[in-house]
């Protein structure tokens, strides 16, 4: 872990409001090394190896408070549970019906740009999730088909 990347998460901390609490620490710097995705059960896994005293209800209410102060973002995957993720500009997502891969897609392709559909409406947030099979499950299949 370098101070740089401990400097910038308290940074992220303070600027948003919150208190730099050991554990909303851990949180963030396990997004910030897996950008994965990861789901709460699995950041509640890695942050307890470091502080056993973190109970499921700690992280989840870390999780909450982080995703409210805007430093984490949730991502619904349909029938799938929560994930996490801690790059904060706009970008969609694509996730592997095979292997449960999500990833980033740097682009925006999709926006919401038509007002007259929103007249009475506020938007403040869209998501994008693309279905398919990941360029690995792809190769794989091909593979089995020769
Ligand atoms: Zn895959
Ligand atoms: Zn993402």
């Amino acid at each position: 872990m370098s101070t740089e990347t401990r400097r910038l998460i308290e940074q992220r901390l303070r600027e948003a409001g919150l208190k730099v609490t050991p554990q909303r620490y851990a949180v963030l710097d396990y997004l910030w090394r897996h950008r994965t995705h990861p789901t709460a059960d699995e950041i509640e896994a890695a942050v307890n190896c470091r502080f056993p005293c973190a109970s499921r209800a700690t992280v989840y209410n870390t999780l909450h408070a982080l995703r409210e102060a805007g430093l984490v973002q949730e991502i619904y995957v349909r029938g799938g549970v929560t994930r996490y993720d801690i790059r904060l500009e706009p970008h969609h997502h694509f996730i592997c019906r095979r292997c449960g891969r999500l990833e980033d897609i740097s682009a925006v392709v999709v926006q919401v740009e038509t007002p007259d559909l929103f007249t009475e409406r506020t938007v403040e947030s869209f998501d994008v999730v693309v279905h398919g099979l990941c360029a690995e499950c792809r190769r794989n299949e091909a593979d089995l088909s020769n």
